[in-house]
């Protein structure tokens, strides 16, 4: 996908701060933090929205969950207690149109407006 900025960071055209790959996903630190621990899960197939989930990823997005639990505990927020949020559309403010998961933790989260939420 020539556009996309995460396939570009997943190639390596753009740099980030990775903080785990495989041949599966990879996961690094999100550019604009809302928390002290705040982690992007993204598969490496461009898959743009949860909408498009083929029966085919059930096993990869099984993966991501693996992949978020180990990374919790890394970064030791699995007993403080995170959140994982992926935006899917316009409703949900999504921005970049492929599909990744974000692993946020080091604060408490309230259940204010949904909009005002991160
Ligand atoms: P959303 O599509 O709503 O889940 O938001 C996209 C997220 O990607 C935002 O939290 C951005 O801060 C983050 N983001 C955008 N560009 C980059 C980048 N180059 N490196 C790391 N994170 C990014
Ligand atoms: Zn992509």
């Amino acid at each position: 996908m020539e556009d996309c900025i995460f396939c570009k960071i997943i190639s390596g055209e753009i740099p980030s701060e990775l903080v785990y790959k495989d041949e599966q996903v990879v996961a690094f630190n999100d550019i604009n933090p809302v928390a002290p621990v705040h982690i992007l899960v993204v598969p490496r197939v461009h898959i743009p929205t949860l909408n498009d989930m083929e029966e085919e990823h059930k096993e990869l997005l099984g993966h991501v969950a693996w992949v978020m639990k180990k990374l919790a505990r890394e970064h030791n927020i699995h007993e403080s207690g995170y959140r994982i949020v992926t935006n899917c559309g316009p409703d949900a403010g999504q921005v970049v149109f492929h599909l990744h998961f974000h692993l946020l933790g080091g604060r408490s989260f309230g259940y204010g407006r949904p909009a005002d939420d991160s």
